[in-house]
């Protein structure tokens, strides 16, 4: 087996390694055979200040696969635990390695993990590799998610390792270089509290609250203060994520970023038509990730966090569940209200009241009954005449839209600034899950030209372009069929 070359390719930081020691494991990435590069974001390497004027290709793919480790660097993987399915469980990174930390230059520090680099102290019996497909996908959809406006990790590269990876069948195998805040998450926050003493609880919370948090550091009580702007971030993500119909898949505690980021890219889909229930997933037979359910699971995980602090919250254990219980029956009515602006910002309207959840509702019931694709519906009703006129055929429908119109005109702007409005926060472009598909059959032989097509498009959701009219149909009954999976 060959070993890591070192090179001072890229000067990293490890902030992270100031912690306990229990909280991480050294690991190197194992040299994998034949590294190429099959995408690499160059744009994003620069907004990073990742520096890579004058290194060849070969170079990239072997420092984006841990051949090359940056001189200095102190590779770790990160302990974690987690509710998985609601239940307890020990995790860790089993096949992703943190190599250091970037500090970008507005100053930002991010997270560069390689993830499918080979085996860790927590692999249990996982292979510590990841498939082509995979990681192609994840590469693509937090992409797209970034470019809809949306907090998440991102994608610097994939890189074919050459070496094959076993699931059900045989894959390529390959590593994705992803970029995050940082990867610290809810579960991560169950590990310390239940593996280590409290003093290290006491250390990694001010570690979290300098590194995301800093504004609650001189807070009367930084770790409440710190459940509350968690609570709040994540209310805006799930927010985010209800506007352009992502379905995450597996909202596991472990797969929850403290910093309110959208991490752990696996069964994630985006909904087509509009059905609350709806879930890609194989393994979620419940339904417990459904699109609908997301705001319900994002409070639960939430009460999993305040269980972790709860030591810290107040001395009295009753009084700091109290504490929690109070601050986290906040979350229903912040989401509905939130929510309910932004919904009310897809139909143009600006100065939202509570009594146009009426109005929201109605247009989504009536999606639902027509099996309308939701993406196109809000593109639709941005549209002048033509469809929509089509639409006003459908009783229904023109009945909802007189209500709409009516409801506009007391706006002060009226419909034309409704309409400026809409095309800010309703995407023409999603990476529906035909495409994606086609994309990762494509690249699986050979073929990038699908996927850098694709990338392309959803790197501007938010032009409307005429030139494009294949990227925003999805085949009837192709999602109906539609599964997705975890971790391959
Ligand atoms: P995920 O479903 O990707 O969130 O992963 C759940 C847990 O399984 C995490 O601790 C992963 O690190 C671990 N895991 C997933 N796939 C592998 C693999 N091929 N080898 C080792 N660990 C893995
Ligand atoms: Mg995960």
């Amino acid at each position: 087996m060959s070993s890591n070359i070192f090179h001072p390719l890229l000067p990293l930081e490890n902030t992270y390694r100031t912690l306990p020691e229990k909280m991480y494991s050294p690991a190197m990435p194992v040299p994998v055979s034949s590294p190429v590069m099959l995408c690499f974001n160059s744009r994003l390497a620069s907004d990073l200040g990742v520096d890579i004027a004058g290194r060849s290709e070969q170079e990239l793919a072997d420092l984006f696969s841990g051949r090359i480790i940056p001189e200095g660097a102190q590779p770790i993987a990160q302990a974690y635990a987690g509710h998985q399915f609601g239940h307890f469980t020990m995790l860790g990174d089993g096949r992703a390695i943190l190599l250091g930390e970037q500090v970008g230059p507005d100053g930002s520090r991010f997270d560069i993990q390689l993830k499918g680099a080979g085996q860790t102290a927590y692999s249990r019996r996982g292979d510590g590799r990841a498939t082509l497909p995979a990681m192609l996908r994840e590469y693509i959809i937090s992409e797209s998610m970034h470019h809809l406006g949306i907090p998440t990790s991102r994608s610097l590269a994939v890189v074919k390792t050459g070496e094959k990876v076993y699931r059900e069948r045989i894959h390529d195998g390959a590593v994705l270089t992803r970029i995050a805040a940082s990867h610290i998450r809810v579960g991560t926050f169950e590990y310390v509290r239940n593996y280590l003493p409290i003093e290290d609880l006491q250390a990694f919370t001010s570690y979290v609250i300098d590194r995301h948090y800093p504004e609650v550091r001189d807070a009367v009580n930084p770790a409440f203060a710190l459940l509350q702007a968690v609570m709040h971030r994540q209310v805006e993500l799930i927010v985010q994520w209800m506007r352009v119909g992502f379905i995450h898949g597996v909202m596991n505690t472990d797969n929850m970023s403290i910093a309110g980021e959208t991490i752990d890219y696996g069964p994630c889909a985006f909904m087509n038509t509009y059905k609350p229930g709806t879930v890609f997933s194989s393994i979620d037979e419940q339904g417990r990730y459904a699109f609908a359910n997301q705001p319900v699971i994002a409070q639960w995980n939430l009460s999993v966090l305040a269980g972790a602090l709860l030591p810290l919250l107040a001395t009295e254990e009753e009084e700091a569940i109290r504490m929690a219980e109070d601050l986290l029956n906040e979350f229903p009515g912040r989401y509905r209200d939130r929510w309910l602006q932004m919904m009310c910002a897809k139909i143009g309207i600006v100065q939202y009241r509570q009594e146009d959840r009426a109005l929201v509702d109605a247009l989504l019931q009536w999606m639902q009954d027509r099996k309308a694709d939701y993406t196109n519906t809000f593109l639709l009703l941005e549209s002048e005449d033509g469809p929509v006129t089509d639409l006003l055929q459908d009783a229904d429908f023109a009945g909802w839209h007189a209500k709409w119109m009516q409801r506009l005109a007391e706006e002060e702007g009226g419909s034309l600034s409704a309409r400026a409005l809409m095309q800010t926060v309703n995407p023409a472009y999603i990476p529906r899950n035909h495409l994606v598909e086609e994309a990762l059959a494509a690249a699986t032989l050979g073929d990038m030209a699908p996927f850098d097509a694709l990338l392309k498009v959803l790197s501007a959701p938010y032009e409307h372009r005429h030139d494009y009219p294949d990227y925003q149909r999805s085949p009837e009954r192709f999602d109906a069929m539609y599964q997705t999976f975890c971790g391959t």
